[in-house]
């Protein structure tokens, strides 16, 4: 097959082995690859029991056919994992830098990393030879000195994924870096890593990357570059990255400390940047949305915002569920509630004190060992105390949108209800579906809807027999699908990217690449296989960081959604401007579940549904 490395490396920390297998030509064929396989792969690799921080646990890291060619921001890397923070399977993407294509040309589309190092170590991946290397000299370091150190090693270039304090010392929401330049891990996958003793995962290699038919695979990539040269807008996303799209700080602001922007392989648009501050001090920034968040809560100086960033980004913590925790702690000491035990006044304005307690929650250091257990970690200490001071949370998360949330955007469209259907907890994978764009006319859904690859059946269910009305839930179905699509074949979801994609493109270049037969259709039914394994494999999870048991709410499908999504001041309908019920929110669930083929009410996948995709009710393929 094209596209395809052809290899898979196990890796047994605890014994310290190594095996490559070539997996059956049938896996690729059904799974696609990248998120696909790698959920299979994790699915096969983790046992029910095993626990997030335990050596039974897996991460398997993996990436598309399509990465390492040149098909445009064809650089997307996934690590599926029993997550620290929500305790499911769960996958984690980055945009990729370098790394996924370096791996694929070291000879690897996926690593499957099971047990637990006796001490800190490195996991070390070339053409010519597989090592685990001593870390002990990188232990305590943070995320993108490491990347820096292990950059340096000869005979590069090197693809670098590596943990900072947070994960060394598991806190349950810390994250793994790739590159210096983008996150690996909302859900704690840092702490996994941490858990297993691994500092980080190097890759290097030459050996490039054949697809099957070059002659096809170029009459399908050419009016894709097309495409991207003519569109009107790409000067500016290049300018501004995502600020265009979430404008957190002025552009003149930006403008003057960007000193380059940086693109993950074959990314034409390249959102990252590297930013130069007084002193010739330089960062990296996964995204100038990101880099600038602090100002949202109130750091006035961009500069000061940008070097906290910096260090959560440094110590490996992921920065939403970072702010919850603050939020929440500062309202508890304020209620006299939360003792601070000498520690700095918690002040969610000022830089120097979330740099303090930044650097206290990921070495566990006084009550930042407190914080270090995010929002729910706070509720379970102090929840019956704190009554309605509580944020709000989605499966034990801090939500990243919507009221009370640092993106304060407020209408109920696809990613929003995607928070609390995300097997993961709240996390961004509506994929540019068309809600992403607040209130755009329903008149562009189906044309939008047909890139996406939503069948024309479908069509009337999501937009009502007149294209007059619109279930989210419906939607997001398809969303998912099509987020499942791009992350297996290994593309960039970003929407500045994903417009120039369509499901119809994806399938031709998809078989030019690969050699793999694939047909729309065939490509709808192997990503609803990928979404149903992994709602299979949290089927009866408790999605609590808790451990405590899942309870549905009286009334509906759904875990416990947070108070504050409703009321005047909560979320809004997508089409009427409506505060949102919690009953619509409920039956948005049960659409979704519905449209999927799933028990409406608990989410688990129906029989019919499984025997359509070939799957047994334990996950097993029956084809
Ligand atoms: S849009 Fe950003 S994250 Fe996506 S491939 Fe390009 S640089 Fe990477």
């Amino acid at each position: 097959m094209g596209g395809f490395a052809g290899k898979t490396l196990f890796v047994d920390l605890s014994k310290g082995t190594f095996e490559e297998r070539q997996l059956p030509d049938e896996l690729y064929r059904r799974y696609l690859g990248g998120l696909g396989l790698c959920i299979r792969l994790a699915c096969d690799a983790i046992a029910p029991t095993a626990e997030p921080l335990s050596p039974e646990n897996a991460v398997v890291i993996g990436a598309g056919p399509l990465v390492g060619t040149d098909a445009p921001a064809s650089s997307r890397v996934y690590a599926v994992s029993r997550l620290a923070q929500s305790r499911t399977m769960g996958w984690c993407g980055a945009g990729g830098g370098r790394f996924g294509a370096l791996l694929k040309y070291a000879g690897y589309d996926h690593v499957v990393i099971t047990g637990r190092a006796a001490k800190p170590v490195y996991l070390k991946i070339t053409q010519s030879a597989i090592s685990l290397e001593d870390a002990a000299g990188l232990w305590g370091k943070g995320a993108h000195q490491t990347t820096e150190i292990l950059g340096r090693t000869p005979c590069g270039p090197w693809g670098v994924v590596a943990i900072g304090q947070a994960g060394e010392n598991l806190v349950p929401y810390s994250m793994a870096f790739l590159d210096k330049a983008s996150t690996l891990g909302r859900g704690g996958l840092g702490a996994v890593l941490g858990s297993k003793n691994l500092k980080a995962v190097i890759a290097s290699g030459r050996k490039g990357l054949a697809v099957a038919d070059k002659k096809a695979y170029r009459a399908v990539l050419r009016p894709l570059m097309n495409s991207i040269r003519e569109y009107p807008h790409l000067a500016e996303w290049q300018e501004l990255g995502l600020l265009k799209s979430l404008p957190v700080v002025e552009k003149e602001v930006y403008l003057a400390h960007k000193k380059r922007r940086i693109a993950c392989v074959s990314c034409p648009v390249g959102d990252k940047d590297v930013m130069e501050f007084p002193g010739a001090e330089t960062i990296c920034s996964t995204s100038a949305a990101n880099l600038f968040l602090p100002i949202i809560y109130g750091v006035k100086d961009p500069v000061q915002a940008a070097r906290v960033i910096a260090l959560l980004d440094d110590l490996g913590l992921d920065l939403y569920e970072f702010f919850g925790a603050l939020v929440f702690g500062a309202r508890l000491v304020d209620a006299r509630i939360l003792d601070l035990a000498g520690g700095p006044p918690i002040k969610v304005d000022s830089a120097e004190s979330l740099a303090a307690w930044a650097k206290k929650i990921a070495l566990r250091q006084g009550a930042g060992n407190l914080l270090a257990g995010g929002v729910a970690g706070l509720k379970d200490a102090f929840g019956e105390k704190a009554g309605d001071i509580c944020p709000p949370t989605v499966k034990g998360m801090y939500p990243y949108v919507g009221p009370g949330a640092p993106l304060p955007w407020n209408l109920f469209g696809t990613m929003e209800l995607g928070q609390a259907l995300d097997p993961r907890g709240p996390h961004v994978a509506a994929s540019g579906s068309p809600t992403y764009f607040a209130r755009r006319p329903l008149s562009v859904f189906p044309k939008h809807l047909a890139r996406m690859g939503v069948p024309e059946e479908a069509l009337p269910r999501i937009l009502g027999p007149d294209n007059n009305s619109l279930s989210v839930g419906r939607l997001l179905k398809y969303s998912h699908a099509w987020f499942a699509t791009l992350g297996s074949l290994g593309v960039c979801a970003r929407a500045q990217i994903n417009r120039f994609y369509s499901h119809k493109l994806c399938a031709q270049i998809y078989e030019a690449a690969t050699g793999i037969k694939t047909s729309q259709e065939d490509l709808r039914r192997r990503a609803d296989r990928v979404w149903t394994l992994l709602a299979l494999a949290n089927a009866g999870e408790t999605g609590a960081s808790d451990g405590k048991a899942f309870q549905p709410p009286k009334g509906g499908p759904g875990p416990d959604l947070p108070t504050q999504w409703f009321g005047p001041a909560g979320f809004k309908n997508y089409l009427t401007d409506e505060p949102l019920t919690r009953d619509e929110a409920l039956t948005m669930m049960a659409d979704y579940h519905s449209e999927q083929g799933w028990d409406p009410v608990t989410g688990t996948p129906l029989p019919e549904c499984l025997k359509a995709l070939g799957l047994d009710s334990s996950g097993k393929d029956l084809e």
